[in-house]
């Protein structure tokens, strides 16, 4: 699976030795075990996904993570992306709004020794309360990138969000260089679940 991803353009060692490490069938039922190193986005509970591990490389690629960053991730899902940003050294802070999903993540990374602050709520309002963080990723498609959450970034933080319709979804990347200017980049497209709440998708 890692080479696969290296194959389709990912460079980063520290990226690529991520997902050599966290093996992913641990985040997946049973039935899916034979799938779970396959390149692809696979069915978690609740009717939400684990993110093709692709993408995960491509976000986690775009966020630039330095040992030490504070990162929120909104989206906790199967936990798996968080694992990934623990093993580059992030502090990680989590968000889902599926209860279940938040606390089966969380016994889970406990049990293979992953420790990330994980919340219940709606992420498309970020965790002012924690702010500021030098990193924010949002996992689910976004129908315009959530000023609010780049307010909660550091000046030289950055955010990586899926943005588009329901259907289709290009990668965006933030680049907060002061509390006044930003620059925001345009990537590839995805396909995400969608992000409910106040400043997302309405259901
Ligand atoms: N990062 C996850 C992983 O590694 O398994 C995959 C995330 S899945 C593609 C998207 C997740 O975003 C779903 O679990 C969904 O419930 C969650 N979500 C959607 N809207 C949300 C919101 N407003 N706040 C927090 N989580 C949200």
């Amino acid at each position: 699976m890692a080479q696969t991803v290296k194959r389709k353009g990912i460079r980063d060692e520290g990226i690529i030795s991520a997902i050599e490490k966290v093996p992913r069938h641990y985040f997946l039922d049973s039935a899916f075990a034979e799938q779970a190193y396959q390149d692809k986005a696979l069915q978690i509970d609740e009717g939400q996904t684990i993110s093709q591990p692709y993408t995960v490389a491509y976000q986690t690629m775009l966020l630039k993570i330095n040992q030490g960053d504070k990162v929120l991730e909104i989206g906790t899902g199967s936990g798996y992306q968080a694992c990934i940003l623990i093993e580059l050294g992030a502090e990680v802070y989590s968000i889902e709004r599926i209860k279940s999903l938040s606390d089966k993540a969380g016994s889970l990374l406990k049990k293979m020794g992953y420790a990330p602050s994980l919340f219940v709520g709606d992420g498309t309002l970020g965790l002012p309360e924690h702010a500021p963080f030098d990193k924010i990723i949002v996992t689910a498609a976004a129908p315009e990138v959530p000023k609010n959450l780049v307010d909660q970034l550091k000046p030289g933080g950055i955010l990586v969000v899926p943005v588009g319709d329901r259907d289709t979804q290009t990668m965006v990347q933030v680049v907060k260089e002061s509390e006044t200017k930003h620059h925001t980049h345009f990537y590839e497209t995805f396909r995400f679940v969608p992000l409910i709440g106040k400043k997302g998708w309405k259901s």
